[in-house]
C-alpha cells in the first residue's frame, strides 16, 4: 500500500480537505436543473446512521475539516441531527445544503444545538409562481421564505443560492431586492452548470451571452447601490463555463482536495463523476483511507501523464488540469479529452454550437424534463 502524501507514479496526493456526505437522492422538489445523476431512482439504496457516522469518523482521521451535508434533500433523513452532533463532535465544520423544504423552526434550533456551523437555502426565483413552477412544488416558495427567517432567527447567516437560467436571469434586480428585504447576509448568483438534469435540458436552460451579460451589469449595479447604502450584504455571480474560452481547474485537480460520498456509499473525486465510465469504489468495502490514495479510480487522473493533446504539451496544464472530466465525457464522449470549454480543444465547437442555440432557443418552462423518480425511471429503461 502507497504511504499517505506519495502515488506510484510519483503523484504527491495531500489528504482530503472536503467531505461531501450525500445523504439522499430523495427530494420533494423535481428541479430541471438538478445535478443529480439523471438515474438516481436505480441507487435507491442508503448508508445506515452507523455507517455515515463511520464515514465521517474516517474522513476526519485522514484529515477533512469541512463538511457538507447535501442530497437530494438532506433534511429526509431522520437521523441528521444526529450526523450533526457527530460531525461537531469530531470537529467538522458543518454545512447543511437544503431546499428548506422539511425544515421547521424546531429542527433548525435542534441543529444549531447540536453543532451546525452553516445552512444554506436555495431558491427557484423571486415569486411564487416562477419559483415553484421551476421546483416542481406549489408550496415550495412560502416554505423557503419561512425558512430563511427561521435561519437567521437561530443566528446564523442567512445564505441563499438561486440557480440562475434563462427563464429567471431576467429577475436579477427582484431577486436581490427579495434578499436585501429577508437581510440576507451572503447571496449566491450561480448560473446552471450542465451536469446531470441540467445537462440533458441545456437548450432550455442555457441564457444567451446578451441576457447574461445584462444579469452580471445588473448585479454589478446593485452591489454599488449596497455599498452606498452601507449594505453588508454580499452579492456573488457565478458566471457559466460555457461562456469563457478557459475551463475550471475543475475540484481543483481530481483527487486533490474533494472527496464525495453519494447515498449508496459510493466514493467519488466530484458528485458529478457517477457517469464516468469508471468503476468507483464503496465505502462499504475500502477504507476510505485506501479509496483515497490507492483506489485505481482515485487515481485515474492525478498528475498529467494521462493526457493526450493539446493538454499534454499546454503550458497551462498546471492551472487548469484539462479542465472538467465530466464535461469532456459528457460533449466528447472521452473523458480524457480536453474539456471542450477550452479555445484550444479540438471539440470546441460544441461549445459554440451550444452559445448559438442559446440565441434562439423557444423552449417554456412546461417543456423542460423534471427530475422526479418517473423521468428518472423512464431514463434507465431507455
Ligand atoms: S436541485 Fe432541486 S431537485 Fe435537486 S436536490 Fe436540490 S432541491 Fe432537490
Ligand atoms: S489545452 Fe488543456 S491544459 Fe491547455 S488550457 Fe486547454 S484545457 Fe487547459
Amino acid at each position: 500500500m502507497n504511504a499517505p502524501g506519495k502515488q506510484a507514479d510519483g503523484v504527491s496526493v495531500g489528504p482530503p480537505l472536503w467531505l461531501l456526505a450525500e445523504l439522499t437522492y430523495r427530494c420533494p422538489l423535481q428541479c430541471p436543473y438538478c445535478s443529480n445523476p439523471l438515474d438516481f431512482s436505480s441507487a435507491d439504496q442508503e448508508l445506515t446512521t452507523e455507517q455515515w457516522v463511520d464515514v465521517l469518523r474516517q474522513g476526519r482521521t485522514m484529515g477533512a475539516a469541512q463538511l457538507g451535508f447535501s442530497g437530494g434533500e438532506p433534511l429526509v433523513r431522520q437521523d441528521l441531527s444526529e450526523l450533526i452532533s457527530e460531525a461537531r463532535h469530531l470537529g467538522y465544520y458543518s454545512n447543511l445544503i437544503t431546499s428548506g423544504l422539511g425544515l421547521n423552526a424546531d429542527k433548525v434550533e435542534a441543529f444549531a444545538e447540536a453543532g451546525l456551523d452553516h445552512i444554506q437555502v436555495s431558491f427557484q426565483a423571486s415569486d411564487p409562481e416562477l419559483n415553484n413552477a421551476v421546483a416542481g412544488s406549489r408550496k415550495a416558495f412560502d416554505q423557503k421564505l419561512a425558512m430563511a427567517r427561521a435561519v437567521k432567527e437561530a443566528g446564523y447567516p442567512m445564505v441563499l443560492n438561486f440557480v440562475i437560467h434563462r427563464h429567471n436571469i431576467h429577475q436579477m434586480n427582484d431577486i436581490i431586492a427579495l434578499c436585501d428585504k429577508l437581510g440576507a447576509d451572503y447571496v449566491e448568483l450561480a448560473t446552471c452548470q450542465y451536469y446531470g438534469w441540467a445537462f440533458k435540458n441545456r437548450e432550455g436552460l442555457m441564457p444567451s451571452r446578451a441576457q447574461l451579460e445584462k444579469a452580471e451589469a445588473e448585479v454589478n449595479a446593485y452591489r454599488a447601490r449596497l455599498l452606498d447604502a452601507g449594505s453588508a450584504m454580499k452579492l456573488i455571480f457565478v458566471t457559466p463555463d460555457y461562456y469563457e474560452e478557459r475551463p475550471k481547474a475543475c475540484m481543483n485537480g481530481w483527487g486533490s482536495l474533494f472527496l464525495t460520498v453519494a447515498p449508496d456509499g459510493t466514493a467519488l473525486p466530484c458528485h458529478s463523476a457517477r457517469i464516468l465510465p469508471i468503476d468507483f469504489p464503496n465505502v462499504t468495502e475500502m477504507s476510505m483511507k485506501d479509496i483515497w490514495y490507492n483506489s485505481p479510480g482515485f487515481n485515474h487522473y492525478r498528475g498529467d501523464s494521462w493526457m493526450p493533446e493539446p493538454c499534454r504539451s499546454c503550458d497551462e496544464k498546471g492551472k487548469d488540469f484539462g479542465g472538467c472530466r465530466c464535461q469532456a465525457y459528457m460533449l466528447t464522449g472521452n473523458a480524457d479529452n480536453a474539456d471542450p470549454v477550452c479555445g484550444k480543444s479540438p471539440h470546441h465547437d460544441r461549445i459554440l454550437s451550444a452559445r448559438r442555440a442559446a440565441d434562439h432557443a423557444t423552449a417554456g418552462i412546461e417543456e423542460l424534463t423534471f427530475r422526479n423518480a418517473e423521468n428518472s425511471r423512464l431514463f434507465f429503461r431507455s
